[in-house]
């Protein structure tokens, strides 16, 4: 049975392709064009609990067991078959989201295969600290810790960057040796459903990596969570729904890590290069089409240089070519959803209530017959917003951003700090001493000091307040998808 063929998407369950039950699906819809694609097979309560079995079956099998080396060793099969298959991944990312040929190239499946080769390096190079312990008497006592997985893992990922983040932790929870179900989005089904086949040829035993296809509440991502068979989640999503998961899992005190929302702030001095700021302020602001929990919907600006920056940053704007993802040069896709488009829609309207000018932007772009079902909206910029605006408040996740005018540093902090969220920033500066000491004071979890969304995997990633709970990357993330047991030997 293929992943995706007869125009379903298919679960993958203890190893293999489920067969599509035509009762329970869901219209997979190209956000580019509004037409339907697919029709995914939406997995209902018995399914996910299969998977659970499985996951668990794996792990007594011997999976959990496995050498090190073995498993990093499959990783890196799988990020070569990938690689192989790398135009077929491109091709089910952009159906999926409508995201431009060059992106899904260049980060999304590129990024994809770096996951995995970099956490078979970080979990083959992994040691583990020892101590020796002084008693009385003379005696000492060896302290050493050994890693065990975490078990059956839920992992439950967003829409923006599919492939990207789900990679992100399926390649250090089976690097640990768990078995996982995942729950992609409902509107990013294909690539998860790629990899299960990838996974399988690489030789990853059955039920080790388990899809179950669905929404969140009354579907397969409450299945999930609610299931007394898993042993922790992992989550990347809005914070609403975090909260709610949580909640979920608070009875059963299961760990989670949870990377949510961001209102992420840019501090821009008036001592920087303004093409070199621009530039960096605009891929921050637009890349993906502004939907990356990492990018800049604030933008403070030291007033001598605001009118600068705000004429370079709307040239930038109008410059962005949205189009057929297909079509090289197109710069920016759609948005994921008609949904989404109207909750962005909604934010445009309130922003210009509540006074805003609107630099560029501001509506629905016309781009002919092809596309004109698709889910797109203009790159948009407004001035003349403050911190207390729910424009600057509430995380919009579009191609949007509020120029916002400062005078001192200290201001500049108070600023960007003020806010429920803690993901991101970004310090534009030419002061080497003023970028360290601002970055330092940022309440985030990734300080960017002239640049953006620039990643060390082996470094910590994740947010304060709204934004999350726990660090993935590097050690951060064995810590999460292994428990340590100490042993303590009396000498
Ligand atoms: P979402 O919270 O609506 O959905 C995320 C996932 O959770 C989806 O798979 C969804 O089906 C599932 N889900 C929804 N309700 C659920 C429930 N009750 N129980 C279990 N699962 C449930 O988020 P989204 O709209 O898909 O993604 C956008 C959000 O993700 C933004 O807020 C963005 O900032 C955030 N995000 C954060 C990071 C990060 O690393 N911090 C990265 C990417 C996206």
């Amino acid at each position: 049975m293929k992943p995706i063929h007869d125009g379903w998407i298919r679960n993958f369950v203890d190893g293999e392709f489920v067969e599509p039950d035509s009762r329970r699906g869901f219209d997979q819809i190209d956000p580019s064009t509004g037409r339907i694609v697919a029709r995914v097979h939406e997995a209902d309560r018995p399914l996910v609990d299969r998977a659970v079995t499985a996951a668990r079956r794996a792990l007594d099998r011997g999976w959990a067991d496995t050498p090190v080396r073995e498993r990093t060793a499959l990783l890196r099969r799988v990020a070569d078959r990938i690689e192989e298959r790398f135009d077929e991944f491109v091709a089910a990312e952009i159906s999926d989201t409508g995201k431009p040929l060059t992106q899904a190239r260049e980060l999304d499946v590129t990024r994809a295969i770096v996951n995995f080769r970099t956490f078979a390096d970080i979990v083959a190079a992994a040691g583990q600290e020892s101590f020796l312990t002084d008693l009385a008497g003379g005696r000492q006592a060896l302290n050493y810790a050994v890693r065990k997985p975490l078990g059956v893992v839920a992992v439950i990922v967003p829409w923006n960057l599919p492939l990207l983040l789900l990679t992100w932790k399926v390649a250090p929870a089976l690097a640990c040796g768990n078995a996982i179900v995942v729950k992609p989005s409902e509107e990013t089904p294909s690539t998860a459903t790629l990899l299960a086949e990838v996974l399988a040829e690489a030789g990853l035993p059955a039920g080790a990596y388990n899809v179950v296809h669905g929404f969140g509440a009354d579907s397969a991502g409450e299945y999930l969570t609610t299931h007394p068979g898993i042993d922790g989640v992992t989550f990347t999503g809005s914070s609403a729904t975090g909260a709610h998961v949580m909640k979920t899992v608070a009875p059963r005190v299961r760990p989670v890590s949870f990377e949510l929302g961001g209102k992420n702030a840019a501090i821009v001095f008036d001592d920087v290069n303004i093409d070199e700021a621009v530039t960096g302020l605009a891929k921050s602001i637009f890349t993906n089409t502004g939907q990356v929990c990492l990018c800049t919907e604030r933008v403070y600006v030291q007033r001598a240089i605001f009118d600068d920056i705000a004429a370079g940053l709307a040239e930038r704007a109008e410059s962005l070519r949205l189009g057929d993802p297909n079509d090289p040069n197109t710069t920016t896709g759609p948005l994921i959803s008609q949904g989404h488009r109207d909750k962005i829609l909604g934010y445009l309207r309130l922003a210009e209530e509540s006074g805003a000018k609107v630099l560029t932007g501001g509506g629905i772009p016309e781009l002919g017959p092809d596309l004109d079902g698709g889910s797109w909206i203009e790159p948009t910029l407004w001035t003349g917003l403050t911190n207390t605006d729910r424009v600057l408040r509430e995380e919009i996740f579009g191609p949007v951003a509020a120029l916002v005018p400062f005078d001192t540093e200290d201001e500049a902090i108070a600023l960007a700090n003020d806010t429920e969220y803690g993901l991101a920033s970004a310090v534009w500066t030419n002061d080497l001493r003023r970028g360290h000491r601002v970055a330092q004071k940022m309440h985030v979890g990734i300080s960017w000091v002239n640049t953006w969304f620039t990643r060390e995997l082996r470094s910590p990633f994740g947010g304060m307040g709204l934004s999350g709970i726990g660090r993935e990357g590097g050690e951060s993330s064995l810590h999460f998808y292994s428990e340590p047991t100490n042993i303590c030997v009396q000498l």
